[in-house]
């Protein structure tokens, strides 16, 4: 009895997380409403015990009316002011928390989710899923021929282009300098050479703008499709072999593995595609 006393005491009194500040204020009122009452019950009973033991020094009357008219105001008061400030404090540490979460999750250059977030995407999914990997074709030369910032310009844009292409369920991020990983759950790997192919063909039709003009890039990405359970690095190794044959292929093209398909059109004049890689080349 003591003990479920005891434990629903600390359930009213703890303060708990917050999700605005009003919630802070409206959850310290209540918290006080009640801390008001229970010093006010506790004033009486210790008024009558006082009196049982012939212990009250003053007249029972006035002390009853002073204990209703003082101690709910005053306790409420009280509890409201400290209450609030510690509800506060925790509503901000909370914050501070979740942008901290927020931004060690995130890509500071492209926006994008970070290489640590994406892996925990992946960890979430179950089943059939495609993973893209998209590489930008000649970025060195990118970053020589117009400058560094440039090439950061570059990154930027090209997040931009995946990330509005993709479709709701489809997580895209950065995972490394120039290279963006595209997760695609329960995604058939014919679906998802659609999304990748028309990811490819965005950033090909896309404005870049440098210091000597307008210019264009490609990319090139490899596409593997497989079960989540099994583990992020089989079909991440595969997608990475495919992104090698369609580098291979001549660039600005996207390679499925295993299904050994191609879509997009190549720009390297002297590239040829592997034997095993059949192009189909869906733009002319
Ligand atoms: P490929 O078509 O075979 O992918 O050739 P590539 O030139 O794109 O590939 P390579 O690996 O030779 O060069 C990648 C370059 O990307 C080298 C590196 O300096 C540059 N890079 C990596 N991270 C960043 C970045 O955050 N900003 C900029 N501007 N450049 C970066
Ligand atoms: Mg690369
Ligand atoms: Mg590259």
């Amino acid at each position: 009895m003591a003990a479920t006393v005891h434990a629903w005491i600390i359930r009213q009194l703890t303060l708990g997380e917050f999700s605005s500040r009003r919630a802070v204020l409206s959850k310290a009122v209540a918290m006080a409403a009640k801390i008001a009452v229970f010093a006010y019950v506790l004033n009486i009973l210790s008024h009558f015990l006082l009196v049982a033991f012939d212990l009250l020094p003053y007249d029972l009357a006035p002390a009853l009316v002073i204990a209703t008219v003082l101690t709910p105001p005053v306790s409420f008061v009280v509890a409201v002011i400290a209450y609030s400030v510690v509800g506060l404090a925790i509503y901000d540490l909370g914050l501070s928390h979740q942008r901290f979460e927020m931004l060690s999750r995130t890509d500071m250059l492209s926006g994008l989710m970070n290489r640590r977030a994406f892996l925990e995407e992946f960890e979430r999914v179950r089943g059939t899923a495609s993973l893209a990997l998209f590489d930008i074709d000649r970025f060195k030369a990118i970053n020589d021929s117009l400058g560094h910032k440039t090439g950061d310009d570059v990154i930027v844009k090209i997040a931009q282009v995946l990330a509005a292409i993709a479709p709701p369920v489809v997580q895209v991020s950065r995972i490394g300098g120039e290279e963006f990983a595209v997760l695609l759950p329960g995604m058939s790997a014919a679906d998802s050479l659609d999304v990748a192919e028309a990811m490819r063909s965005g950033v090909e039709a896309a404005v870049f703008v440098g210091p000597a003009g307008p210019f264009a890039v490609t990319v090139s990405a490899g596409v593997a499709e497989g079960v989540a359970e099994l583990g992020f690095s089989e079909i991440f190794s595969n997608a990475d072999r495919a992104l090698y044959l369609a580098k291979a292929a001549g660039r600005n093209r996207i390679v499925l593995a295993d299904g050994l398909l191609t879509a997009g059109r190549g720009k390297d004049p002297g590239a040829s595609c592997p034997s095993d890689v059949l192009d189909v080349r869906r733009s002319a």
